[in-house]
């Protein structure tokens, strides 16, 4: 198959791991036949410095006609001036919000060559497969936010709203993947408190009534914090909103051990979606060649299932990456000693 790809390395590490990342895919195109063309485009801190925006109308335009956009991270100490008008992250908000996306999917399953990396105890991560499905465009994030002087102090008020069909799509989305996986939905929410989650919460049932074939739980996010430690590989799928989604598809990625090992995808009905590393730009690290890019690597892997529906290129890539990690490969992070090329070349080698 033919697809257009754009890449955005963005800042820091960015570049390093998406290079990798390319490089695989390239791989996957001459072994399985495929045809793939890949766009470089700038974004976040680099794109500020060259035309004053963090995403630019015309890249914004160049992902909408692609098949798919491969991201690397924005940001660094030059741009991090909390008040200043032009940030990097903009530009990963712009995207999202011009390509409409509207789920980020992080899926994390430990290796078990790297259970001594992760602060929880081996035998809690036996087994452990979730993948959390975290809406982005609705919620805490994006209701009406206000600040003003009362007369008995400053108030501050962020808004909590959601649409039913915003919800209906996200859950949807989640148990057409759960029907692809062990068949199990976990919805979180706080239907206890809160209006909108109690609109979450019929609107999920709803859906599970449609779909008999995947088991359908629903827990209170605060129940579910504890459980994605306590017993991590109780989940199958998890759906939540966009606040409680951000919260714990971080404490999820802790299970993982480090940082650069995790992919993630933001998907929408049909258009492009974007693929990229949970970690950031990590500046601490940047130029010395030394990043993993595991996290890069996974979520080009994602790209071709969920963008492409290449499934056995996907599955491939992510065997290679197990083999290499079976094998002892490691970067620094992982207390190994291997270049961000020299991990790559590894997976490649088993590809
Ligand atoms: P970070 O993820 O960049 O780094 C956190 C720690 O993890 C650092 O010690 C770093 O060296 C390490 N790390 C991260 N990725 C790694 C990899 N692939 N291999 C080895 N080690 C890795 O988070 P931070 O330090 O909080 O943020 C740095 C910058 O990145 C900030 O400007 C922040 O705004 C930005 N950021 C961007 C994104 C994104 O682009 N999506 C996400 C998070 C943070």
């Amino acid at each position: 198959m033919k697809a257009k790809i754009i890449t955005l390395p963005g800042d820091g590490i960015g570049p390093e791991v998406t290079g990798e990342a390319v490089r695989v895919l390239q791989t996957i195109a001459q072994q399985f036949g495929h045809e793939f063309t890949f766009t470089e485009r700038l974004m976040g801190g680099c794109s500020i410095d060259r035309y004053g925006v963090a995403l630019t109308d015309e890249t914004l335009a160049d992902c909408k006609g692609s098949d798919a956009v491969l991201l690397g991270a924005v940001g660094g100490p030059k741009w991090d001036d909390p008040m200043a008008k032009v940030r990097p992250e903009q530009g990963i908000l712009a995207l999202r919000k011009g390509l409409r996306v509207f789920a980020n999917l992080r899926p994390v399953k430990p290796h078990p060559a790297l259970f001594d990396a992760s602060p929880l105890k081996p035998e809690r991560l036996a087994g452990v497969d979730v993948l959390v499905l975290r809406e982005l465009t609705g919620g805490l994030y994006f209701g009406l936010k206000s600040r003003e002087q009362t007369a008995s102090g400053v108030r501050a008020v962020d808004t909590l709203e959601y649409y039913d069909y915003e919800i209906q799509r996200v859950v949807e989305l989640a148990f057409r993947l759960a029907a692809g996986r062990r068949g199990k939905v976990t919805s979180v929410d706080k239907a206890n408190i809160l209006e909108s989650s109690r609109l979450w919460r019929q609107t999920a049932a709803a859906i599970g009534a449609a779909h008999p074939e995947v088991a359908l739980e629903h827990m209170l996010v605060d129940t579910a914090s504890m459980r994605l430690i306590a017993s991590p590989a109780s989940f199958d799928v998890l759906v939540t909103e966009n606040m409680f989604g951000d919260i714990l598809t971080d404490e999820a990625s802790v299970l993982a051990g480090s940082m650069g090992m995790l992919p993630s995808a933001s998907l929408g009905s049909g258009g492009p979606g974007v693929y990229e590393p949970i970690h950031g730009s990590a500046p601490d690290i940047a130029g010395k060649g030394i990043a993993n890019p595991v996290g890069a690597i996974l979520s080009a892997a994602l790209l071709l299932r969920h963008s492409l529906r290449l499934e056995r290129e996907a599955v491939a890539i992510e065997a290679a990456v197990d083999a290499a990690i079976a094998g002892g490969c490691r970067t620094a992070d992982l207390g190994g000693k291997l270049t961000t090329r020299q991990m790559a070349d590894e997976i490649i080698s088993r590809l």
